[in-house]
């Protein structure tokens, strides 16, 4: 069999093994062409790695399938959630090689990914391992009936992944999906996959069974097409673009009508009242808010809305702290941001800064390239903005933020809520009736009130409008994840 071991250097001189076949079957084998992931931070390639396309995907999907139905299905919980913890006992062991991977392959600062990356993966793999004896269907009085509910898997379930948290990404799809007993085909992001490739060989290590849990890279095109229209597919849980959220969704309705959940985008607004105690405090917020992996994230908070009153005092601090934090290269000290993950998002951030330029806003910071190589870009800061401005209804997935004055309560919310997406939201204020009735107001899945981004395993995720369909995380998550049976039993009715 054809060996895919790879030794990747790091710039920093740590040296990780990866092996960059696919994992299907708990082996590496060949897909049906290769991709080239490159170092935004140099736009210079690491390696190459196999791609699968529908005759890959059709393997693992049958690896899958048999896993399921040969036993994953019926496994006893107890043993599920052994595995699962297994996973991450190796998660720890091997952490500086995944952050490693993970900062040379999408740019975020080694010290951020040290930070959260492992940690994350391990609590939302331990979360849901809890959950494994725990799911618990209903008795239900009926006449003459005893009937009670069992929560079933699915079966096959598929996670179409993005690039802007590969690792976290995987766990949120896979730790619920198996912890409920169904076996998983996930596909990464053409642009990020090692970190996924390296966890791949640890789910080997752990003892999981042949076929529970496949990774396969490849291009959305191809691979992400083949498993939307698969027939085996029970579910598809998909993060990424609301264009690409579309076409799963269209796909599923053509083909076998497979559940579909879809974490989307999002332009969310972060609203800060005059009457706050800390402004530094708040302006620690509002910065993580939008600025948080070099802005790549799905509920950043990219619409600010200050209150007049102390408007001119926030910016001169959210300035202050911004000019403060380094841009640079991942494996530097003390890095706050690193590049953007490709050339392609690199130009089309770049084009928003210019259409918010021609339509009149301010470009009160920022805006403009960082060094010669790699993708890096300024944190941008645009004022003078109004509500029918491109960069204030589109996202933009970048560095990018702008800031905007509010009178009234009233005023805020419409403004707040007039949006396609909706799927984070900030209020800072020390007023608690006034948090509370904002917070009801706003139209977004999750609100940060006096403080922005936290985010647990416990705690729902996910969409109002077009920021996507159903929940991840939490208990919430695992109704995406199991089918509900009734059975009903004649106690001794004759008729
Ligand atoms: P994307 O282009 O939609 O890609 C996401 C995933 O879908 C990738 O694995 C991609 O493969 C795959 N894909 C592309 N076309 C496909 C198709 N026709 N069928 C099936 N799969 C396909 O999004 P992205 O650029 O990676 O990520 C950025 C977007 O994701 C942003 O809009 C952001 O807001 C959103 N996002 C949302 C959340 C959330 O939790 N709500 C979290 C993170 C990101 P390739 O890699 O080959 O393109
Ligand atoms: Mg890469």
């Amino acid at each position: 069999m054809t060996s895919f071991i790879t030794e990747i250097s790091a710039p920093d001189g740590h040296k990780v093994t990866v092996n960059t076949g696919l994992f299907i079957n708990n082996e590496f084998v060949t897909g049906a062409s290769t991709i080239d992931t490159i170092n935004p931070a140099t736009g210079k390639v690491i390696t190459s790695v196999q791609a699968a396309e529908k005759e890959q995907v059709d393997l693992a999907v049958e690896a899958a399938h048999k896993a399921f139905y040969g036993g994953w299905k019926t496994t006893n919980p107890r043993e599920r959630a052994r595995l699962m913890r297994k996973l991450t006992d190796l998660v720890k062991r091997d952490a500086e090689d995944l952050v490693h991977l993970e900062s040379l392959d999408m740019g975020k600062p080694l010290e951020t990914s040290r930070a959260v990356d492992p940690s994350a993966f391990i609590d939302w793999f331990q979360y849901y391992a809890g959950f494994c004896d725990k799911l618990h269907g209903k008795v239900i009085e009926t006449e003459g009936k005893l009937s009670y509910t069992v929560h079933e898997p699915i079966g096959v379930v598929s996670g179409i992944i993005p690039w802007n948290g590969p690792m976290i990404m995987l766990a949120w799809k896979i730790a619920p999906a198996i912890c409920t007993g169904n076996t998983v085909v996930i596909k990464t992001s053409e642009l990020t996959p090692l970190s996924a490739l390296k966890i791949s060989e640890l789910i080997k290590e752990a003892g999981f069974p042949p076929g529970v849990i496949n990774i396969i890279t490849g291009y959305g095109s191809k691979a992400g097409e083949a498993l939307s229209r698969h027939m085996k597919v029970s579910k598809i849980a998909f993060t990424g673009s609301l264009a690409t959220g579309r076409a799963i969704m269209k796909a599923a309705a053509e083909t076998n009508l497979k559940k579909v959940t879809l974490e989307l985008g999002g332009k969310s607004p972060n609203i800060i009242f005059d009457d706050v105690e800390n402004l530094d405090e708040v302006v620690f917020w509002s910065h993580l808010g939008i600025y948080f992996n070099a802005g790549q994230a799905c509920c950043a908070g990219a619409r600010i809305y200050v209150q007049e009153g102390i408007y001119d005092q926030f910016l001169e601090k959210f300035k202050a702290l911004t000019l403060s934090k380094k841009v640079g290269d991942p494996f530097s000290a003390e890095i706050f941001q690193g590049p953007q993950i490709s050339e392609t998002q690199f130009n089309r951030i770049m084009n928003y800064i210019a259409i918010g330029k021609k339509e009149g806003a301010t470009c009160y910071l920022g805006g403009e390239r960082v060094g010669d190589q790699g993708y890096f870009i300024e944190p941008t800061i645009f004022t003078d903005v109004t509500e029918e401005m491109t960069i204030m209804k589109e996202e933009i997935f970048g560095p990018v933020v702008a800031i905007a004055k509010f009178k009234d309560v009233d005023d805020v919310i419409a403004k707040a809520n007039n949006t396609e997406y909706g799927l984070g939201a900030g209020v800072f204020t020390s007023n608690i009736t006034r948090a509370v009735k904002v917070s009801n107001a706003l139209e977004a899945g999750t609100v940060w009130v006096n403080h922005y981004y936290s985010q647990t395993p416990a705690e729902p995720f996910g969409g109002y409008k077009q920021s996507g369909i159903g929940r991840e995380c939490g208990e919430y998550a695992l109704s995406n994840y199991t089918q509900v049976k009734a059975i009903k039993i004649n106690t001794g009715n004759p008729f």
